[in-house]
């Protein structure tokens, strides 16, 4: 497979080089050069999900992986299952849940550390990312016990849930957990410093492991195809899939699963009060505003880091993005939302609730609906429990890490002393 990087056509790479450097240069996004329709689609959506995995990112990325490799990565990453939930006489969930860190990052979390052990070069590889809550789990866990592989998660102290700080501050080995002293901005630009800093990036081997790595985006490409093989045949070809939004990467792997040939009639993004691009969509003016908190904490982004992949996407394939439905919920909605989807029969969390909602207002009449559900509701345990008068039980996995000790460091949000603790 080759990628090009979208801000320098001129800089060309292997799927293997993308995956290790993650941005192009001038902080480009890397995006394939070709996406070829799959042959057969059918028989393709008749194939259980990991056999159906192999087979298509085998066809994305050509004769650079071998099939055996191929085969046992996919194994080895997806270890859990993406069901269709039926919800309403049209209205599906697409349970992206049901992983170690009970949030989707996990397919493509766990599918990019398969990757980037695979394509080890270098003795020794860092991961250092900066997380506001969920990615950091998610890294943590797919990154967890995989050799020559450290992994450095940077968080604002005392800024984050208590249980999701339990989650990937607990697992100890090749996971290193910081309490920085400042908010997620603060580390998040001391990540962006230790990139900048060429020795350290040499001697330690750096490499990031946040949501703009491409495999990420092959690897949630799957679930889109998983999500229609779970639709009765005679629906498939009238599907509308919502997509809870923040940084677009999970709106951009189904656009991808679009060119591949994927039945999907139309996406909707669905966004909290960050709303940069339905305004776009609807005034052709990209203005962030400031970002604000809500409940759907994960989708806090004013400025989508994936969004200039969903413009190459739609440019290349000639679709305009006017047809990309959009919607905005502020808090109140999301709230209200969460209470009509749980008088349904489903129980869900902020996210999902505000796909489900953008659904319920766009979906035509001879339609069927699919919304993403990217978190488990007991990851989002506080806020469901006080808006529908639960107490929602920690799933296993959760529960299990929430007896165990806080292992993390704390340092103060200043580069020097960072840079001293990668080095030692
Ligand atoms: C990351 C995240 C999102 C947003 O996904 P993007 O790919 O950044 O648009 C939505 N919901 C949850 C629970 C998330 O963790």
């Amino acid at each position: 497979m080759n990628l090009y990087n979208i801000k320098d056509k001129s800089e060309q790479v292997s799927f293997a080089q993308a995956v290790r450097q993650g941005l192009g240069r001038e902080q480009g996004l890397f995006f394939p050069e070709t996406i070829d329709p799959l042959p057969d689609v059918d028989a393709l959506l008749e194939l259980p999900l990991r056999e159906r995995s192999i087979r298509l990112l085998g066809h994305l990325l050509g004769d650079e992986v071998s099939e055996a490799t191929l085969r046992t990565m996919i194994e080895a990453a997806f270890t859990f299952p993406a069901p269709l939930a039926k919800v309403s006489e049209r209205i599906h969930a697409l349970e992206l849940f049901h992983g170690p860190t009970l949030a989707f990052k996990d397919f493509g979390g766990r599918f990019m550390a398969q990757c980037l052990a695979a394509f080890r070069t270098n003795d020794k590889i860092t991961i250092l990312t900066a997380t506001s809550g969920d990615t950091g789990a998610a890294v943590a866990h797919a990154f967890y016990g995989l050799e020559g592989i450290e992994v450095v998660i940077l968080y604002p102290k005392g800024k984050i849930s208590p249980l999701q700080e339990k989650l990937f501050c607990t697992l100890g080995g090749n996971i290193r957990t910081i309490a920085i002293e400042g908010d997620f901005d603060a580390c998040q630009a001391l990540v962006k410093q230790a990139f900048d800093d060429e020795e350290l990036k040499t001697t330690i081997g750096l490499n990031s492991a946040n949501s703009i790595n491409i495999s990420r985006l092959l690897a949630q490409v799957c679930y889109y195809f998983e999500a229609i093989a779970q639709l009765p045949k005679a629906e498939r070809a009238n599907a509308v899939v919502s997509v809870p939004s923040g940084n677009f990467g999970n709106l951009t792997a189904g656009l991808i699963a679009k060119a591949l040939g994927l039945p999907v009639k139309r996406f909707i993004a669905a966004t909290n009060a960050n709303d940069t691009v339905p305004r776009y969509l609807k005034t052709g003016v990209w203005e962030p505003h400031q970002t604000v908190a809500t409940l759907s904490n994960a989708m806090d982004v004013s400025r989508p880091n994936n969004w200039p992949r969903v413009e190459e996407l739609c440019r290349r394939m000639g679709w305009a993005l006017e047809t990309l439905g959009s919607a905005m919920r502020s808090d109140e909605q999301t709230v209200d939302a969460l209470k009509r989807l749980y008088a349904e029969g489903y129980l869900c969390e902020p996210h999902g609730a505000i796909a489900w909602d953008a659904l319920q207002s766009e979906l035509a009449a001879d339609e069927v609906g699919v919304f993403l559900c990217t978190a488990h509701p007991a990851k989002f345990k506080e806020s469901v429990d006080e808006i529908l008068g639960l107490d929602v039980p920690l799933p296993g996995p959760l529960a299990k890490h929430a007896e165990l000790p806080l292992l993390s460091h704390t340092l103060p949000a200043e580069f020097a002393r960072l840079r001293a603790f990668l080095m030692d």
